[in-house]
């Protein structure tokens, strides 16, 4: 096994290769991560003021984590705007997550939706995803997404201001496990729930990325708006004395650096993409926050190690309990070839992301 010199990707990561320095490609073709510029993300928040359609100016959708915690706080007391925060209950929300939500959303005095889905329906979903693909983040993917652009439409908000920030940039590769066709392939092998529990599931069940830019375009979708693109982004311990001080958010465990512990399957979800593929989002964290000089690479193989991500999680057997499956189906799941399903991608979001690679040559 090869390890980065810089980093702490391994070759297991899909498609990186080594130079003579045993750098990784990641790590030699990294560039420090410019932002677009301030002034650029006040033009589109302006825009979106004379836009809107009802109270709100902009929809904030919260995790409990971290990065949509310093959104919130960036939309109401930086720039001002009247916020719309909403929630999608995946079921695996943890309890700090909810309390730090409901604190943060009565400091700063917004309105706060919660979409919860059918919880059985779900399980069910979640329950074949994993035994089929050895995911489930992707389908929870897709319905977060839908259920944001329902939430917004409904009370006609032209932005979606999203925590992701450059760091997460590149923690999922390569496959494309929130594809509407893949998982709609996927459903219909197990027969598992019928069309109308799917098609409530996924919200705009013929959803494809040419309808959604279109409907971007046309103002019947919301523009998904990365604030953390624009300005200088603080390091994540930074981000976190902030929201801890503004928003009264609370740590779990006193972890310095602890991406995602909003969902608490999580570990399971690393834990069992480590062993299919060899690397996990963790991984993927850690060598980012070494790229961008936030940790040495040394703190960053310690971290890695204290994260025992090879190992069984703490909660691991309350994650199999909620899903519903045993110790048998699971070393099914570990033996699930990478990419088993790359091949049942929607065509028309294969097209799209054809056409965008070519518009931006
Ligand atoms: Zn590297």
């Amino acid at each position: 096994m090869k390890i980065c010199k810089k980093c702490i990707l391994t070759d297991a990561y899909p498609g990186l290769s080594f130079n003579e320095e045993e750098t990784c490609s990641l790590c030699s073709s990294y560039h420090v991560f410019e932002p677009f510029g301030e002034d650029k993300l006040i033009r589109i928040i302006e825009d979106a003021k004379a836009r809107k359609k009802g109270e709100y100016d902009a929809l904030v959708p919260l995790s409990g984590g971290k990065d949509s915690m310093y959104i919130l706080y960036l939309a109401v007391r930086v720039y001002n705007l009247k916020v719309l925060t909403m929630t999608y209950d995946n079921g695996f929300t943890s309890q700090l997550a909810v309390t730090n939500m409901d604190r943060a959303v009565e400091k700063m005095k917004v309105n706060h939706i919660v979409c919860k889905p059918e919880s059985e329906v779900l399980k069910r979903i979640y329950k074949n995803m994993l035994l089929r693909s050895g995911d489930i983040c992707g389908a929870c993917g897709i319905a977060i997404r839908a259920h944001m652009f329902k939430v917004a439409h409904d009370h006609g908000i032209p932005i979606i201001l999203l925590g992701t920030s450059p760091l997460e940039e590149d923690s999922f590769l390569p496959d494309t496990t929130q594809d509407i066709g893949r998982f709609k392939h996927i459903m219909r092998e197990d027969r598992c729930i019928t069309k109308k529990e799917m098609n409530d599931f996924l919200v705009y069940p013929d959803m494809n990325y040419f309808k959604l830019s279109f409907g971007k375009r046309t103002g019947s979708f919301a523009k998904e708006v990365c604030p953390l693109f624009y300005v200088k982004n603080p390091s994540d311990r930074e981000m976190g004395e902030l929201i801890a001080k503004e928003l009264d958010w609370k740590d779990d465990t006193g972890r310095e650096y602890s991406k995602h512990f909003d969902c608490i399957a999580e570990p399971f979800t690393n834990y069992v993409r480590y062993h299919i593929y060899g690397y996990e989002r963790r991984m993927c964290q850690y060598s980012t926050m070494v790229r961008r000089g936030e940790i040495t690479r040394e703190k960053a193989s310690g971290l890695y190690k204290s994260d025992h991500i090879m190992d069984k999680p703490a909660n691991y057997q309350d994650v199999l309990d909620m899903l519903n499956i045993d110790e048998k189906d699971m070393e099914g799941v570990l033996k699930i070839k990478p990419l088993k399903y790359e091949r049942y991608v929607s065509k028309a979001n294969k097209l799209f992301i054809k056409l965008m690679k070519f518009v931006k040559k």
